[in-house]
């Protein structure tokens, strides 16, 4: 408990009080993100977003089974209620649900085995497998209702973003291929 302590003290010393004061009236974020729930892949940190900012619903794999009601209620609330203007699906690299996937059979816990197991490993590389696992649920988030009638009113634009974690390079799907969301070089510590 001691390092949550000790990072809720670092927290409280340098965060935007007034900033939280204004929002306990109600938040206005203008993304919905569905990520993973990978402890390396932080969507506020990606996009250097504070609070208020992005809507999020991280869990096992970026999933987007709009069949399941914590995925459905986050994408209702998301953009029916709250009215994002944008919802992503952030895929990344080193994905351990997209590698778990490849050998479904090799595991034992029933929780992982059934979240995972409409899912498949689909690519010649990890890159080409997440990032097509990725399409799968953007054309899922797209196929949903909510979503399909904010998109056609115009209020609502869906995205599919690749973290790359060793680079740092976000990459974007266009519909048709991918493109780095930035062209400069990223330096990359030594
Ligand atoms: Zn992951």
């Amino acid at each position: 408990m001691k390092n949550l302590i000790d990072g809720y003290q670092q927290f409280l010393a340098s965060a935007d009080r007034s900033r939280y004061a204004e929002l306990c009236g109600g938040q206005k974020p203008h993304t919905l993100v569905i990520g993973c729930s990978d402890s390396r892949v932080i969507p506020e940190d990606i996009f250097s977003a504070g609070p208020g900012e992005l809507f999020v619903l991280r869990n096992v794999g970026n999933l987007c089974c709009t069949d399941n009601p914590s995925v459905a209620s986050a994408i209702e609330y998301g953009v029916g209620h709250l009215g994002v203007s944008r919802a992503v699906i952030l895929a990344h690299g080193d994905c351990g649900a997209v590698k778990a996937a490849c050998h479904l059979e090799h595991l034992q816990e029933k929780g992982i085995r059934s979240w995972l197991e409409e899912e498949c490993y689909n690519g010649g590389s990890l890159e080409e497998a997440i990032k097509s696992w990725g399409l799968r649920q953007l054309k899922r988030l797209e196929d949903f209702p909510v979503v399909k009638e904010a998109v056609e009113k115009g209020v609502l634009e869906t995205s599919l973003l690749y973290f790359d974690l060793g680079t740092l390079r976000l990459d974007r799907y266009d519909g048709e291929s991918w493109t780095a969301v930035l062209q400069e070089k990223i330096p990359v510590m030594e």
